[in-house]
């Protein structure tokens, strides 16, 4: 990567490695994958949501707006999540997205990352607001949404490994529906079927659960 420009590159090795440490059970058939395939992931500057595979190439394209819409957006669904649950605790009656210093900037982030992401995808990350850190404190949000983050990122890395897999073809105009629900099968399925530890699974379904979010959510 020549432009370490973005905080989420900090934890450049633990993407490179999530899609292995996501379903550590795995980590040989993977590696055996990667081999025989010869696949690669290359980080770009692009803007928009941009993560996909070159399927002749076995090359899977990143961009660092993406990895930054996806822990922006990883980060606020914990916040609004754990905030709800505060505010139902305390006997709230009403919930405001924005109502604390936390979840304010939580939501600022989020359309900090939105706004950059489609415009042209490099700018720099807002000073006062979270941001991704290598080695956060134990539980603390950046801990824990970095977590959720690795998991969510290795679901949509092995969806596009999946498309490798599972022999798609590479239609440059045509998007097949089917082929997409498959890849989302299949990374679903290499993640949670050999899973035997049930707080493990449940992380690893969280991790899924912050992906699809961050796709829905895409602006
Ligand atoms: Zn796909």
């Amino acid at each position: 990567m020549e432009h370490p420009r973005s905080p989420v590159l900090e934890l450049e090795k633990a993407i490179a490695g999530c899609a292995f440490r996501i379903a550590p059970e795995r980590e040989s058939e993977l590696a055996e994958l990667r081999d025989v395939n010869n696949l690669m992931l290359t980080l770009v500057d692009e803007p928009g949501f941009n993560i996909r595979v070159r399927l002749v190439e076995r090359e899977i394209m990143i961009n660092v707006a993406a990895l930054e819409f996806l822990w922006a957006s990883a980060h606020a669904h914990l916040i609004l999540y754990n905030e709800y649950g505060l505010a139902q605790r305390s006997g709230s009656s009403t919930f405001d997205t924005g109502g604390t210093d936390r979840s304010r900037k939580a939501m600022e982030l989020l359309a900090w990352a939105g706004r950059n992401a489609l415009v042209n995808g490099t700018d720099l990350w807002p000073t006062a607001l979270p941001r991704p850190e290598r080695f956060p404190a134990e539980k603390s949000d950046g801990h824990v949404t970095n977590e959720l983050f690795l998991c969510a990122l290795a679901w949509i890395i092995h969806h596009e490994i999946a498309h490798i897999r599972l022999n798609h073809q590479a239609l440059v105009t045509t998007c097949s529906i089917a082929e997409e629900k498959d890849a989302d099968v299949a990374a679903t399925k290499w993640i949670l079927d050999k899973s035997t530890v049930q707080q493990e699974s449940r992380k690893r379904t969280f991790g899924i659960a912050a992906a699809i979010l961050a796709l829905q959510g895409l602006p």
